[in-house]
């Protein structure tokens, strides 16, 4: 039996090209040098500064997959999951800021706006502005499809009326991808997205949740009373928003992956660190083989859980089958993250338990992760249909 030349196997997954190692370094260092003073204080005060938007902008990364001539940096989705990751890793919320932006608003931008809508937005949101993804409603969350939100035809544009809850960057963004309902008796079939812009008439962002975790990022309720917005507002076709929403967030739970991935580094480094540091019994707790295996073992899992995640992403870029592995990999990197997160804490000991160190965030952070873009019930329904089928 001849077998075919080793040079034609793919890379491992873990090899990154120059481009994306440039990219994950100097996304490291900016994660460093100017987010990780600010966490503390971004936790306590439940928000982000603006000129650390602007320096995110300026940066690059809020505009990954937009192609140069909209002035975005031109990247891939693999791009994106590089940088959702190591900011995660000191800040899960400005994760996410970033994600939302990047993996599902510019996503479904790109992939579904008529080009008068792309020439509007994709240039705001590569230079300023930030977007917000809004499905979810007080009676839908998992069963987002029976949401109630009405967008009734008027002449040539279209009148919506409505609440939406739990809305990702809303207290930043300018721009909002808002599903509703042309006819409620269609079911799934009536769901439209438009595009709306902060400040059109009728429209109000409202009440900022206040949150166990990842509390700088903004968590709002969207109130919507005779606002108006035109055919042109339409993204994708009218009935077809559905569609929008299945095929962005299939992407976007890839995002949300990396962002528990990151989560979870960051609460490795933390533990690896302290643990050589803290002394009991005359030696560093590292020296405890007790203690070293519980490293290795969240090692092993934050390995995993990056395999999973890389993998998926670098399927969506390839064109090939992902939905499985992206469920799979949120589903399996947000339990790695609320477990490593919970050993750093035992590990930092009482030290764990206080706001002076970082693992107490991580911990609070983590469990978001189980919950939004599909908690992790219906990631395994998604699985188990694929296994099934
Ligand atoms: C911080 C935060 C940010 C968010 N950001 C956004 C955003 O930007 N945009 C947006 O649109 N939404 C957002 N959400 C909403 C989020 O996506 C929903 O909360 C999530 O989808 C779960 O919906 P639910 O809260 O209605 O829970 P429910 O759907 O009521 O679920 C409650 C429980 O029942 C389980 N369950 C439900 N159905 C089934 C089933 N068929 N089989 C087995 N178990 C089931 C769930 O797994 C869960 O454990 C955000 C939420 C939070 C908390």
């Amino acid at each position: 039996m001849s077998l075919p030349p080793a040079s034609g196997a793919p890379a491992a997954l873990t090899l990154l090209t120059e481009d994306e190692r440039l990219l994950r370094d100097s996304v490291r260092e900016f994660a460093t040098a100017r987010v990780q003073p600010l966490v503390r204080e971004m936790d306590d005060h439940a928000s982000i500064p603006r000129s650390l938007i602007d320096q995110l902008f300026a940066l690059g990364v809020m505009s990954v997959e937009i192609p140069d001539g909209f002035g975005g940096a031109g990247g891939t989705f693999f791009h994106s999951v590089l940088v959702v990751e190591e900011l995660s890793r000191v800040d899960p919320s400005i994760g996410v800021l970033v994600d939302v932006q990047n993996t599902l608003v510019i996503n479904a931008i790109l992939r579904w706006g008529a080009d008068e809508l792309k020439a509007r937005w994709l240039p705001r949101l590569a230079t300023s502005t930030v977007g917000a993804y809004a499905l979810s409603e007080a009676g839908s969350g998992s069963d987002a499809f029976a949401l109630q939100m009405r967008a009734r035809q008027d002449g040539d544009g279209f009148v919506l009326s409505g609440r939406k809850l739990w809305i990702t960057n809303a207290n930043e963004a300018d721009v909002f991808i808002v599903f509703a309902t042309v006819n409620p008796d269609a079911g799934y079939r009536g769901i439209t997205a438009f595009v709306i812009e902060r400040g059109a008439a009728g429209f109000t962002v409202g009440k900022k949740e206040d949150k166990l975790g990842i509390r700088a990022s903004s968590t709002c309720e969207l109130l919507f009373e005779d606002c108006r917005v035109g055919a042109q507002d339409v993204l994708g076709d009218v009935g077809k928003g559905y569609k929008v929403a299945i095929e962005t967030l299939n992407e976007g739970r890839i995002g949300i992956g990396a962002q528990m991935l990151g989560l979870a580094e960051g609460a490795l480094g933390h533990a690896v660190r302290y643990t050589k540091e803290r002394h009991q019994f005359g030696k560093p707790i590292a020296d405890f083989q007790g203690v070293q295996f519980q490293l290795a073992r969240a090692a092993t899992d934050v390995e995993a859980a990056r395999l999973l995640v890389y993998n998926a992403a670098r399927l969506r870029d390839a064109g090939q089958p992902f939905l499985t592995e992206a469920a799979m990999g949120k589903l399996f990197a947000s339990e790695v993250a609320e477990r490593v997160a919970s050993l750093a804490v035992n590990l930092f000991g009482g030290y764990g338990f206080v706001k002076d160190y970082p693992v107490e965030k991580l911990y609070r952070d983590a469990k978001i992760g189980q919950i939004y873009e599909g908690t992790s019930n219906l990631q395994l329904q998604t699985i188990a249909k694929q296994i099934l089928s």
